[in-house]
């Protein structure tokens, strides 16, 4: 069998597949659990599971975790750990570059910008048909690029990346330092004059923070998924229409900007894993 898992900043969410079929799902809330502890739990109680794929949202690079904003890392040196002590074959990659690698194949495309707004801002690239990692797995962090001050630090320990300012923690840290009910969506704060600057900023930093991404890697295809997008489905008409007046023209010439088709891209990108490498 083999366990599939999920690690997001706000849920650890995992699948066991038998024969690509899910007979079992799981789910724990990241600040609960270290991620190594929470597999034992699950492999003590599943003793055939001979195979486990993670898709991470932080930064690893082969096989090791080397920092993640928002996940208790308990071990760094997961791939060997599970290998040493229990024989299991583990595979781990950024969530985001799972969810590239599963919509390059899915769309059969060679360029292409996967990038996620969820608790993050996450970006994956696959370029001329290759995955772009960099020399220490942390390639693309497209949501900790400088961008301007905040009153609050982000996870990676600086005060201005543009996470801050695009991305579903930004909009509860935004909420909090103005007193606002944390209930209000998107579209309640775009809509009441007062605090629609809070809106006006987040859309303008994800615009901001896209067409950088069109910019530097010129894709065919910008993929947009991860909860703000899911719950939100107008940003991607908005996005569409006003990203001209970011990106470089003759980079942005041809793109196409759509929503994922996927179910879980991180998902479907970690099992893909397993024949990678
Ligand atoms: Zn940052």
């Amino acid at each position: 069998m083999t366990l599939v898992i999920d690690a997001g900043g706000t849920y650890l969410r995992a699948e066991i597949h038998r024969h690509d079929r899910v007979v079992k799902t799981l789910k724990e809330k990241s600040s609960a659990f270290g991620l190594a502890s929470w597999i034992e739990t699950i492999i003590k109680e599943h003793k055939d599971i001979k195979t486990i794929c993670i898709s991470y949202a932080g930064q690893v690079k082969n096989g090791v975790i080397i920092s993640a904003p928002n996940i208790k890392v308990d071990i760094h040196e997961i791939k060997n750990y599970f290998k040493e002590k229990y024989d299991i074959t583990l595979f781990i990659e950024n969530d985001l570059n799972c969810a590239v690698l599963a919509e390059s194949v899915y769309l059969e495309e060679d360029d292409v910008c996967a990038i996620y707004v969820g608790t993050g801002l996450g970006l994956g690239v696959v370029s001329s048909g290759r995955l772009i990692t960099g020399f220490s797995g942390v390639a693309t962090e497209l949501g900790h690029i400088p961008y301007k001050k905040a009153p609050f630090i982000c996870g990676c320990g600086k005060n201005n990346c543009i996470e801050l300012f695009a991305s579903g923690s930004a909009l509860d840290k935004w909420k909090k330092h103005k007193n606002i009910d944390s209930k209000l969506t998107l579209e309640e704060l775009k809509e009441t004059s007062e605090f629609s600057e809070i809106y006006e900023e987040f859309e303008v930093a994800l615009l901001y923070a896209i067409s950088t991404a069109i910019t530097l890697f010129n894709p065919k295809v910008v993929v947009l998924g991860g909860g703000v997008i899911e719950s939100n489905p107008q940003l991607e008409s908005i996005i569409a229409s006003k990203i001209k007046e970011y990106a470089m023209p003759v980079a942005l010439n041809g793109v196409k900007i759509i929503k994922t088709k996927l179910k879980n891209a991180p998902i479907v990108g970690a099992l893909m894993l397993k024949g990678l490498r």
